[in-house]
């Protein structure tokens, strides 16, 4: 844990959010700010600041955040219809949050390319 790390304190408790997933190696709760009728983040309890900093230790750990993903699409019945995965990397690829994390979008039209 990071003792600055906002996502850190969601995982310990310290933070509340709505959980909607829980396991050994990650959590999943709603985005405070929903850019989708469904808009999750995927948090790997374990503090990785980037997708830069995954080591190849984490390659089942992003194996997994995948199949949770489409559990919890499938759970709330949007994974049919269609979702989108999201990870922002970096300032200019629009991290704001530095804890490894990804936005799992459903429940409406996506467009390409993203903004
Ligand atoms: P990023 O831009 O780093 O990929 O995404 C960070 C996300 O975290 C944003 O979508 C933002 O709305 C969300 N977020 C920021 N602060 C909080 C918070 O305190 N609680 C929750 N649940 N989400 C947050
Ligand atoms: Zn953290």
């Amino acid at each position: 844990m990071a003792s600055d790390c906002l996502f850190c304190k969601i995982i310990a408790g310290e933070i509340p959010a709505t959980i909607r997933y829980e396991d050994s190696q990650l959590v999943v709760f709603d985005d405070i700010d929903p850019q989708a009728p469904h808009h999750f983040l995927i948090v790997p309890k374990k503090h990785i600041r980037t997708t830069l900093d995954l080591a190849p230790s984490d390659n089942e750990l992003v194996g997994h955040i995948y199949q949770i993903a489409g559990k919890v699409a499938r759970d709330l019945n949007f994974a049919e219809t269609g979702f989108r995965v999201v990870n922002n990397c970096n300032d200019a690829g629009g991290q704001v949050v530095w804890h490894l994390h990804f936005h799992l979008l459903g429940g409406r039209d996506m467009s390409w390319p993203p903004g």
